[in-house]
């Protein structure tokens, strides 16, 4: 097989053409060229007249190894034709079930169920470890009318919401999966592969930038937990850790004891709780696990009619089927020093209230595979500094996100209203008493107030300036009417718990930090391939072998 990048095709070729620009590449005939499969499909709109899909292929063709010669002759050094890498993930042990069946055998313990502490479980499960893992939260179907509760009637269920329960905090949201993180074992094929094996739309596997959406996230995270439990893992919810117990001596993990008392006896603990676990993280500070401050952002949502954003990016060719609703993705250093960015664009989907402690309000985004809502929306955030915004210490701050969020919350009425301002008056330093004509979608609600009393001044500075000059590259992003809603708080985890090169807490033997909330994924997709990495960690440890992560 050989894996041909770069081939640049109009957007609305005819779909042999894909076929005729493989052949062109390797100068064969098409009779010759047995089959192709898509590995990636992205586009170039730098030149929105003339949109280009760009593909990377395997194929198979009659005498591989000749033809290969040949292109490599005729092109030395150049890399776009080259055999097609080994993708398959391979389990680091094969006795996982004579383990499991030996006489005093303490099973993994994975807490989380978002998707790095199900890809541990479920990967820990195909090995025939027979995991446990644990979620304070509720199954998805019930945890989903939790959800929409605060949504449609402002009630909060703190143990039950959108960042808390089966699916974890991915679940109601646009379900993208692409990730910048080095991947060089294919681990984010292998999550893939998982995903549409569960029910996730097939075009995750080639499309550059895949999304799944809410719906079809729901039922996918069901279907893992069906696969979990006929490999023999077993899922145990509203079952919060809240205790780690240590030997006094060495520290080493003997199990865990949850809110209920029950003490689960375990050598290996995957913890994988997400970033907004707060009693967890203040639980293991105390407990004197290692922990350090992280820096992360804060800002706003920001949302615009879809067809702004569209033809912005796409010219004439908004609307085109095959580019899908446009996305975005804007950078600025503003002249106080600070990054400002957008996060978690979702196009043709909602803002989202996302808090998961009373009296507070928290934005984020979400989607549907369609992505066919009116507006488009994204997080605008600001870097912050530990040490410079909050003290350098641990816990600091996520106090610091639980101030901004009270304010937020009593900005908007104290009813999980959130505040709003267009962003004509954000810029002009004057409140919004009414919105205009982008009408917000956040649920439950929005109140027109001045966003500037619920954000530090320095985000305030850098996001006033840095909206004109995204307005230069996407012409109406500053529109009068645009809606910013706040705050959004929890772009990552304000945290990391360290770990060694054998994936275990550096002073806290047998615990394995995992996933976003420990500080080693930013997204669904890098939280899952971390919990493949984690499952292989115990895994090998379970069996004495030396761990590679
Ligand atoms: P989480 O998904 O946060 O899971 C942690 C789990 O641990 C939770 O279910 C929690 O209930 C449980 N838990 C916590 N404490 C305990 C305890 N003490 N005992 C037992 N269980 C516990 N990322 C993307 O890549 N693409 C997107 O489109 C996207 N959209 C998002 C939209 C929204 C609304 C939100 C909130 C997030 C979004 N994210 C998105 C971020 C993404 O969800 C996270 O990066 C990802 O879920 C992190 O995975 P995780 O497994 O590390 O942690």
């Amino acid at each position: 097989m050989l894996r041909l990048t770069e081939l640049r095709l109009p957007l609305d070729h005819p779909p042999e053409a894909l076929r005729q620009a493989v052949c062109d590449r390797l100068g064969i005939s098409m009779d010759a060229l047995d089959h192709v499969t898509v590995f990636k499909r992205g586009h170039d709109a730098r030149r929105r007249s003339a949109i280009w899909l760009v593909y990377t292929v395997d194929c198979a063709v009659r005498d591989e190894d000749a033809v290969l010669a040949r292109y490599q002759a005729a092109h030395p050094g150049n890399t776009r034709v080259l055999p097609a890498p080994d993708m398959a993930w391979h389990a680091p042990i094969t006795n996982g079930a004579a383990l499991a069946a030996a006489p005093g055998y303490k099973r993994p313990v994975v807490i989380g169920a978002g998707p790095c502490g199900f890809m541990a479980a479920l990967m820990l499960a195909r090995m025939g470890l027979r995991p446990l893992l644990l979620e304070r939260g509720k199954i998805v179907r019930e945890r989903t009318v939790d959800t929409f509760a605060l949504w449609r009637r402002s009630i909060l269920t703190p143990e039950s919401n959108v960042q808390f329960g089966e699916g974890g905090a991915g679940t109601f949201s646009d379900g993208k999966l692409y990730s910048q993180v080095r991947d060089p074992r294919f681990l984010g094929r292998k999550v893939l592969e998982e995903f549409v094996k569960a029910g996730a739309p097939e075009d995750i596997l080639y499309l550059a930038h895949p999304h799944i959406g809410t719906f079809r996230l729901v039922s996918m995270v069901e279907h893992i937990r069906q696969e979990v439990e006929q490999a023999g893992g077993e899922y145990r919810f509203e079952s919060r850790v809240e205790e780690l117990l240590l030997d006094p001596a060495t520290r080493r993990v003997q199990g865990v004891r949850l809110a209920t008392g029950e003490v689960i006896e375990a050598d290996h603990v995957v913890l994988a709780v997400g970033h907004s676990a707060r009693d967890t993280f203040a639980m293991l500070h105390e407990q004197g696990v290692q922990m350090q401050a992280k820096p992360f952002s804060m800002g706003v949502r920001i949302e615009h009619p879809q067809s702004v954003i569209d033809i912005a990016q796409f010219g004439p060719s908004a609307g085109n089927e095959q580019l899908g609703a446009a996305e975005y993705r804007l950078v600025h250093h503003a002249s106080n020093g600070r990054g400002v960015y957008s996060f978690c664009m979702c196009p043709g989907g909602t803002v989202v209230a996302a808090t998961s402690e009373e009296g507070r309000v928290v934005t984020n985004g979400m989607s549907q595979y369609s992505r066919a809502e009116r507006n488009a929306n994204a997080g605008m955030v600001v870097e912050l500094r530990p040490g410079e915004d909050y003290p350098d210490d641990p816990l600091a701050g996520m106090a610091f996100q639980r101030h901004w969020e009270r304010q937020a919350f009593l900005a908007g009425g104290g009813d999980y209203k959130a505040p709003a301002q267009r962003v004509g008056d954000f810029l002009a330093g004057r409140p919004s008493t009414a919105l205009g004509d982008v009408v917000p979608s956040y649920k439950p609600g929005v109140t027109p107030t001045d966003l500037s009393t619920c954000l530090p001044g320095f985000v305030v500075e850098a996001l006033r300036e840095a909206l004109p000059r995204f307005e230069r590259k996407i012409k109406g992003f500053a529109m009068d009417d645009a809606v910013m809603t706040g705050v959004e708080t929890r772009t990552s985890s304000p945290l990391r718990i360290p770990r060694g090169e054998d994936g275990q807490s550096v002073n806290t033997p047998g615990l394995y930090p995992a996933g976003e909330g420990a500080g080693y994924a930013g997204g669904i997709l890098s939280a899952a391939m971390d919990g493949i990495r984690m499952a292989e960690a115990v895994a090998q440890d379970m069996a004495g072998l030396p761990v590679t992560l």
